[in-house]
């Protein structure tokens, strides 16, 4: 069994935003729509609705975004605020413990302002429930005292915009979902879009690439511009040493070899993960508790951080049994497929 491993902590390919990234994102976030590239779909319907909202003067409908992390939804939020010219405030669900840390915040919004809530599906309820008439009706109950004492205060709100993001909608309680006007869904980005968005952060930073070296990432960034930009970031290192300071096709490709990141952007983590599923459970199926247990991660970080890039490119599939691998994953990592490795999961779960 895999326990002890420390494959899933500090991952280069982990797609999760972790402190070495303030750095390198912060100058790297696209300011406006007409720089935010890729998500065409998204970027179409809020342009829409910001320039309504803006003709008719209001802070625009609340807005949520959802998708794996790494792909742009604190990005977007501040391209909002800033078409829309007011502030962006930004804190995360787990961070609003009590009520009374809403009300202060959902207090010191200007009107129009966007309040940003990451990870919104990890608030607590109670604060939930605030939240509710703050979005609808733009006004909160504050009770203060217990008792004899407790008093009751009805406090009005600016008309503000509600950007909540989430790596899970299905989490979401119902009348929360409910009350979002706009729900966008962000999808993991082409090599040829990670391609573009790694030659404008090298653009900015200074770095020189190659056309081909700037694919050659993109393609092992498993769809998400936030491991794009780090290897862009480490492998401006190893281009330093070995070619005059230019990423080009051979520096990216020897870089991300030495970190241990093949073709398709897959590392030890993952290679791991698919080989547990085979070698322990016949390629599947297997739940994703079980499969966390033996690989000694959290089945949570499997669904939001695994398993999204593994299922675009084919390797994997949820089937209500359990993880199945398909026939590719079993070809990609030099292994013969069972004859069932490509059948139906349904008759995949016979292995079981
Ligand atoms: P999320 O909030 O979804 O986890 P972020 O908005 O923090 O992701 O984006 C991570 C990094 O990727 C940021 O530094 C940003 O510069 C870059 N990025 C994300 N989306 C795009 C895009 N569409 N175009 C250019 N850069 C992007």
């Amino acid at each position: 069994m895999y326990t002890n491993e420390t494959d899933f902590e500090n991952r280069m390919v982990d797609p999760e935003y972790n402190a070495a990234d303030t750095e390198t994102e912060n100058p790297l976030r696209p300011k406006t729509l007409s720089d935010y590239i890729g998500q065409e779909k998204v970027k179409e319907n809020l342009a829409i609705y910001i320039e309504a909202a803006k003709k008719r003067n209001e802070a625009l409908d609340h807005v949520l975004l959802y998708g794996p992390p790494g792909l742009g939804k604190t990005t977007l939020a501040g391209i909002i605020a800033n078409e829309m010219g007011v502030n962006l405030r930004i804190t995360s669900g787990p961070a609003i413990e009590r009520p009374g840390d809403l009300a202060a915040l959902l207090t010191s919004l200007n009107e129009g302002d966007v309040l940003f809530i990451d990870e919104i599906h990890r608030l607590p309820r109670v604060v939930e429930e605030i939240l509710y008439p703050a979005m609808e009706d733009f006004s909160i109950d504050i009770i203060t005292g217990k008792g004899q004492m407790a008093a009751s205060y009805h406090l009005p709100l600016p008309k503000f915009t509600l950007v909540g993001a989430t790596t899970r909608a299905g989490q979401l309680s119902a009348p929360l979902r409910d009350r979002f006007g706009v729900v966008l869904r962000l999808e993991l980005y082409t090599p040829e879009e990670l391609s573009k968005i790694i030659t404008r952060s090298a653009g900015i930073l200074g770095i020189g690439i190659e056309a081909d070296g700037s694919l050659e990432i993109a393609s092992r960034s498993r769809g998400t511009p936030r491991i794009a930009n780090r290897f862009l970031k480490r492998i401006r290192d190893f281009a330093e040493i070995m070619s005059d300071g230019v990423i080009t096709y051979n520096t990216a490709k020897i870089a991300l070899d030495r970190m241990e990141v093949d073709e398709l952007g897959l590392d030890s983590g993952d290679r791991r993960m698919l080989s547990a599923i085979i070698n322990f459970y016949g390629g599947g199926p297997v739940g994703v508790e079980t499969l966390g247990a033996a690989i000694g991660e959290e089945a949570i970080t499997i669904e939001d951080v695994v398993e999204p890039y593994l299922m675009q490119i084919g390797f994997l599939r949820r089937t209500p049994r359990g993880r199945c691998v398909t026939k590719s994953a079993y070809l990609h990592l030099g292994l013969t497929p069972p004859d069932c490795a490509a059948c139906p999961p349904e008759q995949q779960s016979l292995l079981d």
